[in-house]
C-alpha cells in the first residue's frame, strides 16, 4: 500500500480498530470491553511428559473483560469444559492442609446443622472425596459430583463415596431433585470461578437445596465464595475472578 495517501484508518489492522465485545455471562450486558490481555497460556495442571516437550503445546487465550453492570471480571474465550476437566490433575487429597480444613468444616457443620442419616450433603466438584469422607465416617449419606472420571474413580473406589460423573448445571440438579435427592447442605468449594455459566450453575443450586420448612435444618448453600454464602441465587455476581478457570491451581 502506498501509504502517503492511505488514511489512518487503513493502516490498523482491522482487530486492533476493533477489539472484541462479548456480552456478559450473568447479566447480559452488552458491548463488554477487554481490560487485560495475559496472551495465550497452557491449560493449568496440564503438565507435559519429557517425550512430549518438543511436540506443540496446546495454548487458549486468556483475555480478561469488565462489565461495568454486575462487576463481574470474565475470560472472553471459554475452554471447553470436556477439554479442561475430563482428565484432571489435581487431587485434593494430595493437600494435608486441605485435608484437615475439611475435616474440620465438616465436625463444624455436622454440629450446628444437626446433620444425621435423614440428611443429605451434596458436593459439587467433590474431586476425590476429600471432603466427603469425614461426612460419611459420620454416618450422613452424601452424594458427590465430579466431571474428571480419572479423578471421581478414586473417589469410589479408594473412598467408596457415591460420585456422579458429570458436569453440574441446572439439567442435573432438576434430575436430582425429581429423585427426591434434596441437601442439606451443598458444598461447591473452588469450582464457581471455572463454571462457563454461572446463572445456570447457581439455578442448579436453587433445584437441590432443600426448601425452607420442609427440613429443620432448613437451606444452607456453603462455599468458599463470600458472595454465595446465601440460598437464592444472585442475579448479579460480583467478585467473580473467571481469570482463575485456565490459571488457577497452579
Ligand atoms: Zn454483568
Amino acid at each position: 500500500m502506498a501509504g502517503g495517501d492511505a488514511p489512518l484508518e487503513a493502516l490498523v489492522s482491522p482487530v486492533a480498530a476493533a477489539p472484541s465485545r462479548l456480552r456478559c455471562r450473568s447479566c447480559g450486558q452488552a458491548d463488554l470491553g477487554p481490560v487485560l490481555d495475559l496472551g495465550r497460556v497452557p491449560l493449568a495442571n496440564a503438565l507435559l511428559t519429557a517425550e512430549h516437550l518438543n511436540e506443540p503445546e496446546d495454548r487458549f487465550p486468556l483475555e480478561l473483560y469488565f462489565c461495568p453492570q454486575c462487576a463481574l471480571v470474565q475470560i472472553g474465550e471459554t475452554v471447553p469444559p470436556e477439554r479442561l476437566f475430563r482428565d484432571y490433575a489435581y487431587a485434593s487429597s494430595f493437600s494435608d492442609t486441605m485435608v484437615e480444613h475439611a475435616r474440620t468444616l465438616v465436625e463444624a457443620l455436622i454440629r450446628g446443622r444437626s446433620l444425621g442419616p435423614e440428611s443429605l450433603v451434596i458436593e459439587v466438584a467433590s474431586n476425590d472425596g476429600y471432603l466427603l469422607q469425614f461426612y460419611q465416617q459420620r454416618g450422613v449419606p452424601v452424594l458427590g459430583i465430579e466431571p474428571a472420571a480419572n479423578i471421581a474413580e478414586l473417589a469410589i473406589k479408594t473412598k467408596g463415596i457415591p460420585t456422579l460423573v458429570e458436569f453440574f448445571d441446572e439439567e442435573l440438579a432438576g434430575r436430582l431433585a425429581a429423585e427426591g435427592k434434596l441437601a442439606d447442605v451443598i458444598h461447591a468449594h473452588n469450582v464457581f470461578a471455572h463454571v462457563p455459566d454461572p446463572n445456570r450453575f447457581a439455578g442448579g443450586i436453587k433445584w437441590l437445596l432443600k426448601p425452607h420448612g420442609v427440613e429443620k435444618h432448613g437451606r444452607l448453600f456453603l462455599a468458599t465464595e463470600r458472595a454465595f454464602e446465601s440460598a437464592d441465587p444472585p442475579p448479579v455476581i460480583k467478585d467473580f475472578w473467571k481469570a482463575a478457570y485456565a490459571s488457577a491451581e497452579v
